[in-house]
């Protein structure tokens, strides 16, 4: 084992991990590798600091850790691609579990299907599809750097879902490491009834609740050109006053478009109101998995700070009233967003995504994602740089939420893969059917498996009790964007980053 330090944290509790016969790298504040290993993009949740990342190699260094972690009482989170829109791959003074070098594919093409290991992202799987055959298709996310097995544990939304489902719609197994360290794989023909309810959990039960995956095997399809060209792109929709193209990317309705067989006419008849905004049409004709969504506030260059809210939205969900509240937000966010060079990279949008169709074939109940009659899940994105906009953009999206939500299913449904650090009813928003809670139990009777958000076994009462008016940037103090500076390599990145670290953990101290 490799550990590399220059910590501020005490390393004491980790002495007897060292001693650990097992091929993990463990990292401590101080080091830009540790720094590398924890970087999110949220300037919001980024400062989180971790007493240790371990970088786990295989399943057995994996099953090591959590063992290790229960025993010591400390907590664990894990982390692939790091895009948690709450930083919940990250903790405070507990082990950041850092699987990303647990990325192989391999394909079986005789009987369509791909197993990943748990740490991939999607790059890793698009890549080897592409290289075996060009129509081959998987139902994965838009951005290449995502996490597979976190995407999928939160059921998996695809350009491709209208036609075949949602991403836990086409699952086969799972693999996983359970809070007592035991490697166990789940399918949906288990004859043990407590793996088949585990089966069921994890797919739409969300990531970081039931133990650590390792791995997945899911199915592929052929799409019907040989090329595996598809039509695609977006539709950015201005507001109805401005009428015409947008000025900058700050105030947009951005609206996912996939043509071909997975669009319907209805779609865009639902959205007609919208289409009076005189759209700027970006669809192309390309390789499916050309269409990428490159968003630059996750990469390792990111200084912005940002929030969302999630809807779930049902057939006919879209009624000119909705679309009127959307129009009227569109105005607000224009307001929202001062003019001026050092708020370039300010933005708020509300994205849309396009269910339904085969995604409604299921029942709620069939698996863990319990909003199969959503159509439309939109998400309301705040997006800044100048710290003073802190309270507003967060009210800007409290005030969508306050509008939306009781349009969206059961006036309460959110999305868990669009993770909203300041929704107070995560558990019946994310995780509508209390089966889960039994299930989490039966798996993970200590709550070892725990985050703000997380599911909690039945009869425990919650762990985070928030103040009203609890807000995020209160309690992570982000850095300003003088401490930040400007920095031009990864390199240096990461240098100013564990400079800011240990600046506040000295004031801390
Ligand atoms: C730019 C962008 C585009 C996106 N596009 C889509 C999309 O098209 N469709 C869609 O459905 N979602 C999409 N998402 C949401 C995305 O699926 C979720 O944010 C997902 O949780 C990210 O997984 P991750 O591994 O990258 O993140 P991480 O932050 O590493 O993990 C997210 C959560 O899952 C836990 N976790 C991670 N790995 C594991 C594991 N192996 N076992 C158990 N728990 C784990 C973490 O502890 C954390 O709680 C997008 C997000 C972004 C930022």
């Amino acid at each position: 084992m490799n550990a590399s330090s220059n910590n501020a944290i005490s390393q004491e509790p980790f002495d007897d991990f060292n001693l650990m016969n097992i091929s993990t790298s463990i990292l401590f504040p101080g080091s830009n590798a540790y720094e590398e290993a924890i970087f999110i993009g949220n300037l919001l949740y980024r400062f989180k600091t971790p007493s240790i990342v371990v970088q786990a190699v295989t399943e057995e260094d994996v099953a090591v850790t959590v063992k290790f972690a229960k025993e010591h009482g400390l907590n664990l989170t894990v982390k692939s691609g790091g895009h948690s829109y709450a930083g919940y791959c990250l903790n405070h003074g507990g082990i950041v579990l850092d699987i990303s070098s647990m990325n192989k594919v391999s394909i079986d093409h005789e009987n369509m299907t791909v197993s990943i290991q748990g740490g991939a992202v999607w790059r890793d799987a698009y890549s080897l599809l592409k290289e075996k055959d060009l129509r081959l298709m998987m139902i994965g996310g838009q951005c290449p750097t995502v996490g597979v097995s976190a995407f999928l544990l939160g059921a998996g939304l695809s350009p491709f879902s209208r036609r075949y489902g949602l991403g836990i719609d086409n699952l086969l197994e799972m693999t996983i490491i359970t809070a007592n360290g035991e490697k166990v794989t789940v399918t949906h023909d288990d004859i043990d009834p407590a793996k088949r309810d585990l089966f069921w959990a994890i797919r739409g039960g969300g990531g970081g609740n039931f133990g650590v995956t390792v791995s997945v095997k899911t199915k592929l399809h052929n799409l019907r050109d040989p090329n595996g060209t598809v039509v695609c792109g977006e539709l950015y929709l201005g507001s109805p006053k401005a009428r015409g193209r947008f000025q900058s990317n700050d105030e947009c309705l951005e609206y996912d478009y996939l043509a071909g067989r997975s669009m319907c006419g209805r779609y865009l008849a639902d959205l007609a109101p919208l289409f009076d905004f005189n759209p700027d049409n970006g669809l192309k004709a390309m390789h499916w998995t050309d269409w990428e969504v490159i968003d630059a506030s996750f990469d390792v260059f990111s200084q912005v700070y940002y929030h969302h809210g999630s809807f779930i939205f049902a057939e006919g969900g879209i009624t000119p009233k909705v679309a009127a509240i959307i129009t009227q937000l569109m105005e607000e966010a224009k307001m929202l967003v001062p003019d001026s060079s050092s708020n370039s990279a300010s933005e708020c949008h509300i994205l849309w995504d396009h269910i339904g169709g085969a995604t409604t074939k299921l029942k709620p109940e069939d698996t863990a994602f319990p909003w199969r009659d959503g159509v439309y899940v939109a998400t309301v994105r705040a997006q800044w740089v100048d710290p003073s906009l802190h309270k507003r953009m967060f009210e800007f999206v409290d005030r969508a939420k306050e509008l939306l939500l009781p349009y969206s299913i059961q006036g309460k449904a959110a999305y868990i893969n669009y993770i909203d650090s300041t929704v107070e009813n995560w558990q019946e928003a994310y995780y509508a059917d209390p089966r889960l809670q039994h299930v989490k139990s039966h798996w993970d009777p200590t709550n070892f498996f725990q985050f703000e958000q997380s599911i909690e076994p039945v009869g425990h009462k919650r762990t985070h009790h928030r103040k009203p008016g609890w807000k995020p940037w209160e309690k992570f103090t982000p850095p300003t964007p003088q401490q930040l500076g400007n920095p031009k390599t990864k390199h240096h990145v990461y240098a100013t980053n564990a400079h800011i670290r240990r600046s506040m953990l000295s004031h801390k101290e």
